[in-house]
């Protein structure tokens, strides 16, 4: 998924778009609410974590403006430990969870995910399509209760196509959810995943369209 970051903190940031990339999210990292506020009127994301206590804007003031924007993007907002009433505040402004400093990453990843659940509707930590069954607490795709080998990256591309269930999802799309601002992209790079995702999904029932002109796009298997 595709995650913005918004920490003035350099050494919480890098510490939290680590483990967050080793878990095949795409990480972007903004440095002042500033600069979270023009790349939220842009950009397309997941997922957003945002600090209160910013430089110039703060975390608040981000949050007002991406809800006046009729954003929907989940928020989990990173509150200090000393202020309750930052809580409150940013659930009232339309923040969907929050996690007070200092926070165990685990934790931190853990709301991560619960929050992309709930954003694509799903009340279980599982996806089952056919006789595919994505763990996404434990980044695993099993095929008949067998797992199956997967880099974390194919795991990202059939998490994305299995979550967008019936419905294409494009080259680009794959690309903003594999890759951060910082990493080379290509679209090749999408089509070597699909191939590789095909040859380990061939005898799963579940296959990979190609919608021409589109994107890709994963249908309900049957049995
Ligand atoms: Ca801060």
């Amino acid at each position: 998924m595709r995650i913005l970051l918004v920490e003035d903190d350099a050494m919480l940031a890098e510490a939290v778009t680590r483990a967050l990339t080793q878990s095949a999210h795409a990480v972007d990292c903004a440095r002042s609410g500033e600069e979270a506020d023009r790349v939220l009127a842009t950009e397309q994301y997941d997922l957003v974590l945002l600090d209160v206590g910013l430089p110039k804007i703060d975390g608040f003031e981000v949050l007002r403006r991406l809800r006046a924007r009729r954003s929907t993007v989940p928020v989990l907002m990173l509150t200090a430990n000393d202020a309750p009433e930052d809580v409150v505040k940013g659930l009232d402004l339309g923040a969907d969870d929050y996690l007070t400093k200092p926070f165990r990453l685990s934790e931190l990843e853990a709301r991560v995910r619960a929050l992309i659940r709930r954003a694509n509707a799903s009340v279980s930590s599982e996806i089952v399509n056919g006789r595919l069954r994505l763990d996404m607490a434990g980044r695993r795709l099993y095929c008949d209760d067998q797992p199956l080998e997967l880099s974390q990256r194919e795991l990202a591309v059939i998490e994305l196509l299995l979550l967008r269930e019936g419905k294409v999802v494009t080259k680009q799309q794959i690309i903003d959810h594999l890759y951060g601002w910082e990493d080379a992209s290509s679209s090749n790079a999408v089509e070597v995943f699909i191939h590789r995702l095909r040859r380990k999904l061939e005898h799963s029932g579940v296959s990979i369209t190609t919608v021409r002109g589109m994107g890709y796009l994963v249908e309900k298997a049957n049995g």
